[in-house]
């Protein structure tokens, strides 16, 4: 993967829901060191996630490391399967959501109820994915404010509620946010969480704090794809709104 040009892909997948499928946006990083991938998809969308990749010219082989966003089994679902075909694979994320990523404490919003709700080929692979957690190796734990040496310089800011250790990227030189669910497209427009997936409201409208004063051309939210209309006006917005 030398001398390959820096550069982030989105890639697109669906969730298939009862009410249609449901697009979601992993990235993909690529670096003169390798390719890193920002969150796994949903369990059992593995070979979807394999023929995106591939589709990018990507072998799983080339993957460096995986960044993730958080621990929602649709950010970790493919990383067991990541991990059992890449063993070497570098896992990075916060220090909040380390132990709910490799199992030291219970999945924090996959509930039994929640699993009763899948269908039984997808409920096994989320059995499988949450007893493999406790193989999942952390090589580098992210704090906020960290600074890292991907594309230019990619800054962890720390947003909590969502989940504890929920990050945005913010990507300095391109001037580009990956939000992950910390922001969401609806309907065009840009909004905060989906409060139903977001145990602590209050503190994920706080941390929309934490993304004032971006230099933004862009916005990537994992739920509703790109927001380009002026995002950093539209944040100082939803802060505001959220007093
Ligand atoms: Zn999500």
């Amino acid at each position: 993967m030398n001398n390959q040009p820096m550069d982030i892909t989105v890639l697109n997948l669906h969730i298939v829901t009862p009410a249609g499928k449901n697009p979601i946006y992993p990235v993909m990083l690529r670096d003169e060191d390798g390719i890193t991938l920002v969150d796994t998809g949903m369990i059992g969308q593995f070979a979807e996630l394999q023929s995106a990749l591939e589709h990018e010219g990507v072998q799983l082989s080339d993957i460096k490391r995986i960044i993730l966003t958080h621990s929602d089994i649709d950010h970790i679902g493919n990383l067991g399967a990541l991990v059992n075909a890449i063993p070497e694979v570098e896992i990075w994320a916060h220090s909040d959501e380390i132990p709910f990523i490799t199992g030291k404490e219970p999945m924090i919003k996959f509930t039994p109820e929640r699993k009763a709700l899948l269908p039984e080929p997808i409920a096994e692979l989320a059995e499988q994915l949450i007893s493999q957690r406790t193989e999942f190796k952390i090589s580098k734990v992210l704090e906020d404010g960290d600074m890292l040496p991907l594309q230019g310089g990619i800054q962890v800011i720390h947003t909590p509620g969502h989940t504890p250790g929920h990050i945005c990227l913010y990507f300095r030189e391109q001037h580009f946010l990956l939000a992950a669910d910390e922001l969401r497209v609806v309907d065009d427009e840009l909004v905060g969480p989906a409060p139903p997936a977001t145990p602590d409201m209050p503190e994920a409208l706080r941390s929309l704090k934490r993304l004032l004063g971006l230099k933004l051309e862009k916005v990537l939210c994992y739920h509703g794809g790109e927001f380009t209309d002026e995002p950093s006006k539209r944040i100082a917005e939803l802060e505001e709104s959220a007093d």
